[in-house]
């Protein structure tokens, strides 16, 4: 699908980076400007019902997740990799390619019974986003839907993430 223009002038593509093979979704130009900003917010948010706090993921999540939490008059929960956060926390350990990650969420920080949208600010293959809806859920809060500004479709994140609902703003190839 066609990106709305705002966001095709708002990416830069860099290929093989950050390793070969990778064509690098750069967001800069988006945060940058804050028309672009502004729509993103709105875009991200549209048709949102029913949600009680936005869950972003680290790092470029953080600012995808905060902009809609405003547009939604709700609060914003960080998703953060093991270590960052202080206090007690709930992890989730996901496999990668070579070795694994976690994401964690400070204990408390959503209630059991949210209801909970999760944003970021790329889908590729949703092995993070899987982690983040079983992070909400280990809170025994709901998981609404996900939502990206790019979807690499190619990849097959959105299956990886069923039966939940997924929005992106454009979807694209890998
Ligand atoms: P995945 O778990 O494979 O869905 O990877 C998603 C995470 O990696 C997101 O947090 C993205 O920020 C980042 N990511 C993966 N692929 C790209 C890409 N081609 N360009 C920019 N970010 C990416």
């Amino acid at each position: 699908m066609e990106p709305p223009d705002w966001l095709a002038s708002s990416v830069t593509e860099i290929p093989d980076f950050p390793k070969p093979g990778i064509l690098f979704r750069d967001l800069s130009p988006l945060w940058a400007s804050s028309s672009a900003t502004s729509r993103c917010a709105m875009a991200l948010a549209a048709d949102a019902v029913g949600v009680d706090a936005v869950v972003g993921i680290e790092a470029r999540g953080f600012l995808a997740g905060m902009i809609t939490a405003q547009r939604l008059g709700v609060g914003f929960v960080a998703a953060r990799k093991p270590g960052k956060l202080a206090g007690q926390v709930h992890r989730v350990t996901y496999d990668l390619e070579y070795g694994s990650d976690g994401l964690e969420v400070q204990v408390g920080a959503l209630d059991p019974d949210q209801r909970v949208m999760i944003v970021d600010d790329v889908l590729a293959t949703g092995g993070t986003a899987r982690a983040a809806i079983e992070l909400v859920e280990r809170c025994g809060a709901a998981v609404v839907d996900l939502r990206f500004i790019i979807e690499l479709a190619g990849l097959g994140g959105r299956d990886v993430l069923a039966p939940h609902r997924v929005l992106s703003l454009w979807q694209t190839g890998v």
